[in-house]
């Protein structure tokens, strides 16, 4: 069917209505090209899904934010091309003085008007995401977000805090019971009197970038269901704006707010060894999956933190050895702990699984260690979880 066709069908079901504020025509043709951008973003996605797919065991080790610049870029450069695609094919077809100016709203950011190599700001959600957590089903209130409120705040260790909140049915947040399961968790600064759910396509438009809420990922350390909880347990670094600080300076009574559940991994518990490795910042999920073994299992835990005065008390099954690993005055991520544990242990059985979880270049060592062993991929579970900024070490 020509598009003028299409049009037609478009006016005859839409057109004549008072509440219709541009012409039809515009209105026609606004969706359209509304339509364009969104497909086009959702391609964008979709290159960079697969391409880390491609890349997720030889590939660079890509911290978070990284990820989500790739993603951010690939949505922006996608939707910019699809429309002006769908403005050119359209103009061939109407006509170009038939169309909106550009200046017409499509009801999304303005993303044609965005450089696609822009860095996106640090909170930035792609709506792709957003999009793709609904179709999955979740029932996420308000912008994607369950709203919970601060009930305890209880000390893990000097560097550590578990922050455990609560909401009447969880506010609506469906856990995955995955051991990885994470989330994005969103938070502002107080001084702008920001109200969460955040609507992050509005602010965006009002809000200097710097002001913008941001969002960092975090595991959820545990679930009660029952008394309407979850955990999560945060490393207290305190760069000034960062989560970290969020989390050091929570009160009882302030808003949590955090995305829909994800992560997807477990260890499998047919496994005849496991092995993981993290830092303060992956021991949560490796908490997680410890807890989940069963209890006759056999393996290791290489646990990197601060000092002695750090360790925890973390439930494990008999047969699996807790190892701290000491920086002993170090920063974190500057040592090489972790991957030089991890090359201490002998050769594992083909049937071992792998959970590592830590700061990029220790992830990235330790990927290489797991990989000249030459197990089955699919119980290697490597993962970046934060990126070392060099310039902020202080001693
Ligand atoms: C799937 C996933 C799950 C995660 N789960 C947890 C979790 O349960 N608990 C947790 O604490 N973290 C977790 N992290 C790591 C957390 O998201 C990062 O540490 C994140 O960068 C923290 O954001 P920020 O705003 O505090 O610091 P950023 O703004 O990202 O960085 C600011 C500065 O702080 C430094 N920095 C960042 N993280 C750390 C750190 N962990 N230790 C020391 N310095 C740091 C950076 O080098 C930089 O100089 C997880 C990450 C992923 C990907």
């Amino acid at each position: 069917m020509s598009h003028r066709k299409k049009y037609k069908k478009y006016q005859k079901k839409y057109g004549h209505g008072a509440q219709v504020a541009v012409p039809a025509q515009d209105h026609f043709l606004l969706e359209v090209l509304r339509r364009a951008e969104k497909h086009g973003a959702k391609a964008g996605h979709k290159t960079v899904r697969k391409a880390l797919k491609h890349a997720e065991h030889n590939g660079p080790n890509l911290s978070e934010a990284e990820v989500e610049e790739l993603y951010a870029a690939a949505e922006r450069a996608g939707a910019a091309a699809a429309l002006l695609a769908a403005r050119k094919m359209l103009g061939k077809n109407l006509g170009h003085g038939e169309l909106p100016p550009e200046s017409m709203s499509t009801g999304h950011a303005p993303m044609a008007t965005v450089d696609p190599r822009q860095v996106p700001p640090a909170g930035y959600v792609p709506g792709a995401t957003q999009a793709s957590e609904r179709s999955r089903g979740h029932h996420l209130q308000g912008m994607g977000q369950h709203v919970l409120t601060i009930k305890r705040i209880e000390e893990l260790s000097p560097e550590m805090v578990r922050i455990v909140a609560g909401a009447p049915k969880l506010a609506g947040y469906r856990p995955n019971s995955k051991a990885d399961q994470y989330v994005k968790m969103y938070y502002a600064d107080p001084a702008l009197g920001l109200v969460p759910p955040y609507d992050l396509k509005a602010l965006r438009q009002t809000l200097p970038r710097q002001q913008m809420p941001r969002s960092r990922s975090y595991t959820i350390r545990w679930v009660d269901e029952a008394a309407e909880e979850l955990a999560i347990d945060f490393v207290l670094h305190q760069d000034p704006g960062s989560a970290g600080a969020w989390a050091a300076a929570a009160k009882v009574g302030d808003p949590m707010v955090i995305s829909g559940a994800r992560g997807k991994f477990t260890p499998r518990s047919k496994s005849d060894y496991f092995i993981f490795a993290a830092d303060e910042a992956g021991i949560p999920a490796i908490s997680s999956a410890v807890a989940m073994l069963p209890e006759n299992a056999q393996g290791v835990a290489l646990l990197e933190i601060a000092g002695p005065g750090s360790e925890f008390t973390i439930p494990h099954p008999d047969g699996v050895e807790l190892r701290w690993l000491h920086r002993n005055g170090e920063a974190a991520g500057t040592t090489d702990l972790l991957p030089q544990a991890m090359r201490a242990l002998p050769q594992p059985s083909r049937n071992t699984a792998v959970m590592a979880h830590a700061e990029r270049s220790a992830a990235k060592a330790m990927s290489g260690i797991a990989s000249s062993w030459g197990l089955d991929k699919k119980s290697v579970h490597i993962y970046s979880y934060w990126t070392l900024r060099r310039a902020k070490i202080r001693h």
